[in-house]
C-alpha cells in the first residue's frame, strides 16, 4: 500500500474515532457501487461502535434491494442537525448528494469524502480519493483491512456488489489482479457470487424489458458507427409502469456494439433537462466531454445534463461528440 494511501486511511479512521453521530450519504441515482458503499460504510461505522444513519436522495434501485439494511436507508434529509459528521461515499462532487440534502450536509460540522472519481473537488475535511481504485467498495475493503475488520456475510455482500457493478462484471479496464484478490477474499468471507449476480442482473420486470425494446428502437449510428446513440422520452415512461431508475443499465446494451467507441443515451428528465449518459472504449475520455456541460464522471463512464428538448439536444450533442472523438484521438497522439 502506498504511503499516501496509508496516511489517508489513518486520517479517515481517526476522524471516525473522533465523533459519535454520523450520517452516510452517496450520489443521486445511486448505482451498485454507490449502494454497496453506502451499506458497507454504515456497517463499518457501526462496527466501530458509533451511531450512524444512511441517506440517499433517490430510492434504492430494485436490483440492489437485496443488500443488507437497505430498508433502513432514509430518503428525506434530517429535520434538525443531529449529526456531528457526514461521510460521503462514491460522490464525485458535493452537489451530487442531491439538492434536498445539500443544506443538511453543508451544515454538518465535519465531512469525510471517500471516492474514486476522476475529478473530485476536495470538499471534505478529510478527502480520501483513489482514482486508480476500481470502485469505492474496493477502497472500503482496504479500510476494513486497516481496521483488522474481517467482513461478515453482510459486509462482504455489499462490497462484492460494488466491485462487481463498477467493473461491469469484471469486464472493464479497471479490472485487474488486485480486484480478483479482493473478490476472492470477499467470497471466502461469505459473499455469494451466484446469488448476487442473480439479484443484480436477472431481476428485470417484463415492463422493463418492453421499455428497453422501445429505447433500442430509437438507436442510431454516427461517425461510421463509432458512435451509437438512443433516447428515452417522457412519453415512453408514461406509457410504462417502469421508472427512470429501471433504465439505469440500458446504456450497456448500446455499449455492446462492436464498432461503437462511444455510446450515448439521452434521457428526458421532466424538468426541462436532458440527462446525457456516456460510455466509451479505448482512449476516449467521456468525462472531459461531460465536464464541458457541467457534468463529470470517469474516463469511460460519465454524464451531464443539458437544458432543451430531446431532439435538439440529441442532434446538437451528437455533432459535438463526432468532432470530439476525432479531436480526442488527435490529442492522444500529440
Ligand atoms: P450515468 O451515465 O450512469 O448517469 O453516469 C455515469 C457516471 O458519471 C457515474 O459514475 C456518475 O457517478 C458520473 N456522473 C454523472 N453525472 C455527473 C455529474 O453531474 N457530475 C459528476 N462529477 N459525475 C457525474
Ligand atoms: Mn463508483
Amino acid at each position: 500500500m502506498s504511503d499516501l494511501k496509508t496516511l489517508k486511511i489513518r486520517e479517515v479512521i481517526s476522524a471516525i474515532r473522533n465523533y459519535e453521530r454520523f450520517m452516510v450519504l452517496t450520489h443521486v441515482h445511486p448505482d451498485g457501487d454507490a449502494m454497496g458503499a453506502l451499506v458497507a460504510m454504515q456497517l463499518i461505522v457501526r462496527w466501530l461502535g458509533k451511531r450512524v444513519d444512511a441517506f440517499t436522495q433517490d430510492p434504492c434501485p430494485p436490483e440492489y434491494r437485496f443488500l443488507p439494511n437497505v430498508q433502513q436507508i432514509r430518503n428525506k434529509p434530517p429535520e434538525s442537525i443531529e449529526y456531528e459528521a457526514a461521510i460521503l461515499v462514491d460522490c464525485g462532487d458535493l452537489e451530487r448528494v442531491g439538492e434536498k440534502f445539500l443544506d443538511a450536509v453543508k451544515a454538518t460540522p465535519f465531512l469525510i469524502n471517500i471516492d474514486h472519481h476522476l475529478v473530485s473537488n476536495p470538499f471534505g475535511n478529510v478527502n480520501w480519493v483513489e482514482t486508480t481504485a476500481s470502485s469505492t467498495c474496493e477502497m472500503l475493503f482496504d479500510l476494513c483491512m486497516s481496521l483488522s475488520l474481517a467482513p461478515d456475510k453482510a459486509l462482504s455482500t455489499a462490497l462484492y456488489t460494488g466491485i462487481l457493478t463498477d467493473t461491469g462484471s469484471f469486464r472493464y479496464s479497471n479490472t485487474n489482479a488486485r480486484v480478483f484478490e479482493i473478490i476472492s477474499a470477499l467470497v471466502a468471507f461469505g459473499a455469494d457470487p451466484a446469488r448476487i449476480a442473480s439479484n443484480v442482473y436477472d431481476s428485470a420486470t417484463p415492463e422493463k424489458l418492453r421499455l428497453l425494446a422501445r429505447v433500442l428502437e430509437t438507436m442510431e449510428f454516427h461517425a461510421s458507427s463509432r458512435i451509437v446513440s438512443a433516447e428515452l422520452s417522457r412519453s415512453m415512461l408514461s406509457d410504462s409502469p417502469s421508472t427512470h431508475i429501471e433504465s439505469e443499465g440500458f446504456i450497456n446494451h448500446l455499449r455492446s456494439v462492436k464498432s461503437a467507441e462511444m455510446a450515448i443515451l439521452f434521457k428526458e428528465t421532466g424538468d426541462g433537462l436532458i440527462h446525457v449518459s456516456m460510455r466509451s472504449r479505448g482512449d476516449i475520455n467521456v468525462a472531459r466531454l461531460a465536464q464541458r456541460h457541467g457534468g463529470g464522471g470517469h474516463k469511460q463512464a460519465a454524464a451531464c445534463r443539458i437544458q432543451g428538448d430531446l431532439g435538439t439536444v440529441r442532434s446538437m450533442f451528437i455533432a459535438e461528440a463526432v468532432s470530439y472523438i476525432d479531436g480526442d484521438r488527435r490529442s492522444q497522439v500529440v
